[in-house]
């Protein structure tokens, strides 16, 4: 499984799919991609190999994919079989959020009773889905309104388990943001572009300079770089290193 996130001055698309294609060794059962749009998402997901997204991609034609930043997901399933409706990105009902994560939130039965409580059904048999919806919610009010990073800290308290999990938001298209418990999580910073993944295989065609992210944090990044901070916003030193090896 693997994840990979861009925002930069690239075709997102290209970076994303590329990166997806150098973390398949990692193993998955279904890929997909999300890309924020003119205050809306573009989000495609398939079921089995990555051939089949960029098969559907190519169906549907390329030329719309023109945003710049963007996210991407390979699934190893751990709830609910391997198909179409259960592959990442999955969204929030509004539609404005899309999240993509490895691992395994445990507490995704006590937080879905939850959100169906307030009328918000899953689509998926996911435990993940429970986060984009989460998201969608503390981005709308509260505290955390219209503040990415901080909506995404505060969810990320609330999870218990194993996540990488990255999210993108319609209308906040030029920066991603990602947290990080039990699961790993390296960020790549380019020249005018950044990028995050399960391991450096995914961008060291673009960047040798890396970061990776501690237990507990959550990073946000923009094509000018990036700002790590703990789950309750306190600012945290991350120094990159430079990758020395090959692949
Ligand atoms: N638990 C999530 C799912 O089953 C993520 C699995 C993964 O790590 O790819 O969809």
């Amino acid at each position: 499984c693997g994840i990979v996130g861009y925002v930069g001055h690239q075709v997102a698309l290209d970076v994303v799919l590329g990166g997806l294609r150098r973390l398949e060794y990692r193993g998955y059962d279904s890929a997909g991609v999300a890309l924020p749009s003119a205050g809306d998402l573009l989000v495609e997901r398939k079921a089995g190999a990555l051939a089949n997204l960029e098969a559907r991609l190519d169906e549907i034609g390329r030329e719309g994919f023109v945003s710049t930043s963007g996210i991407g997901h390979t699934r190893w399933a751990t709830h609910g079989p391997p198909t179409d409706r259960n592959a990442h990105p999955h969204r929030s009902s509004d539609g404005k959020v899309a999240v993509v994560h490895n691992g395994i939130i445990e507490n995704f039965m006590e937080l879905r009773a939850e959100l169906e409580a307030r009328g918000i059904w899953a689509e998926s048999d996911t435990d993940t889905e429970t986060a984009a919806h989460l998201v969608a919610i503390a981005y709308a009010e509260g505290e955390t309104a219209g503040d990415l990073p901080a909506t995404v800290r505060a969810v990320a308290r609330r999870l218990a388990g194993a996540f990488t999990l990255v999210v993108t938001h319609a209308d906040d298209p030029d920066r991603i943001v990602a947290a990080r418990r039990n699961s790993p999580l390296v960020l790549g910073i380019g020249d005018g572009e950044t990028f995050l993944a399960s391991d450096v295989a995914a961008f060291i065609e673009y960047t040798r300079s890396a970061v990776e992210l501690g237990q507990d944090q959550v990073v946000t990044i923009t094509r000018d770089g990036y700002e790590v901070t703990d789950f309750h916003g306190e600012p945290v030193t991350a120094s990159p290193f430079e990758v020395t090896w090959d692949l």
